[in-house]
């Protein structure tokens, strides 16, 4: 992750009410995770709202530096280090971020699998460049979220395996927008949208109407496939479109990667889950993307409050239950 982020802060107040004190929305938007950080919040003024931004953004940069694998000197990489020799106690924000890993690999069978970091520090898609046959035969066997051991009264975490190196890229931006929507509610936020890359969270409506979410068209930026009125919902994407390469044979080179196979997952071009909570709907699309669309809509359809919308590779769109209208959802599978 290169160095620190580098930061501009852009205000569009529109004045929709002047007559109502003095109350607008604000956007700011900024770097952070190498990733782009938006928001749009309701506020009472310019002052006070770059002040609220700033903390936002701050919580991002705090949570960076806990949970980066990139940076050394992050608590991460700490346990990264030290967590097949002892245990190493961590803090209350990463021992969660942990505990709801572990929860979605369960969940998943294993298709979410933190430890896919054994093999995936090996992949750099700004370089091209990905591991050899013999390189992933010899790293695939640390990957195993079980060999993950967390205490929770001592809030400590142990690996059963040397060699094993997680990897938060799949949730961590997750935890973040709901620390950043805790803050913003803080603050007496009732109205925003907050995002950073493909996971958002819409606090309240959009003043008397429902936020517009876009779910883009995985091949085509400027374009939405589909389009979704949402309140108090936390919707994450992932895509086979973020970070990725085309090798010398012409195949599609992504982050995603099978925790089976230690390459990137084929089949789907995008998972878009719903649910309450950004944390959870992070490691769920990572996860949906990883057990395909079948066995991915069976896992999501066992879950109370959470639904997915899935674009497969040949471009064809998938629903969850919750969001087939009743009679399409009693239809035998
Ligand atoms: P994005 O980073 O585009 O928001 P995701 O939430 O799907 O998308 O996260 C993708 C990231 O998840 C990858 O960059 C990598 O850090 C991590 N990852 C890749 N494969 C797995 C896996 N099988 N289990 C858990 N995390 C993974
Ligand atoms: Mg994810």
């Amino acid at each position: 992750m290169d160095s620190f982020l580098r930061r501009t802060s852009l205000i569009v107040g529109l004045l929709l009410a002047p007559a109502m004190a003095k109350a607008e929305w604000f956007q700011f938007s900024g770097t952070a995770m190498t990733t782009p950080i938006q928001m749009e919040f309701w506020g009472d003024s310019e002052t006070e709202a770059k002040r609220i931004s700033q903390r936002v953004f701050d919580e991002f940069d705090r949570i960076d530096a806990q949970m980066s694998r990139y940076r050394e000197r992050s608590e991460l990489s700490a346990v990264n280090r030290e967590a097949a020799e002892h245990p190493v106690v961590v803090s209350g924000g990463l021992f969660r971020v942990f505990e709801k890993a572990q929860e979605v690999s369960e969940l998943s069978d294993g298709a979410f699998d933190i430890s896919f970091g054994s093999v995936g520090y090996l992949y750099d898609f700004r370089e091209k460049k990905q591991p050899t046959a013999e390189e992933v035969e010899q790293h695939l066997p640390k990957i195993n979220y079980r060999d993950i051991e967390l205490n929770k009264a001592e809030r400590s975490v142990s690996f059963r395996k040397a060699g094993l190196l997680t990897d938060m890229g799949g949730i961590a931006k997750g935890y973040s927008v709901d620390r950043g929507i805790a803050i913003l509610k803080s603050e007496g936020i009732r109205h925003a949208r907050l995002s950073a890359g493909g996971d958002m969270y819409l606090l309240g409506d959009k003043r008397g109407r429902p936020w517009v979410v876009g779910v883009r068209d995985p091949r085509q930026a400027a374009k939405n496939a589909v389009v979704l009125p949402v309140s108090d919902v936390a919707i994450s994407t992932s895509g086979d479109y973020e970070r990725f390469f085309i090798d010398e044979e012409g195949n599609r080179v992504h982050h995603i990667l099978s925790p089976k196979s230690g390459r990137p997952v084929e089949g789907i071009q995008s998972v878009t889950i719903i649910g309450n909570d950004t944390l959870t709907t992070d490691g769920l699309s990572t996860a949906v993307f990883v057990l395909g669309v079948e066995k991915g809509l069976a896992m999501i359809n066992k879950l109370d409050g959470i639904d997915a919308i899935i674009i497969d590779s040949d471009r064809k769109l998938h629903y969850s239950r919750g969001l087939l209208d009743p009679q399409d959802a009693s239809a035998p599978e």
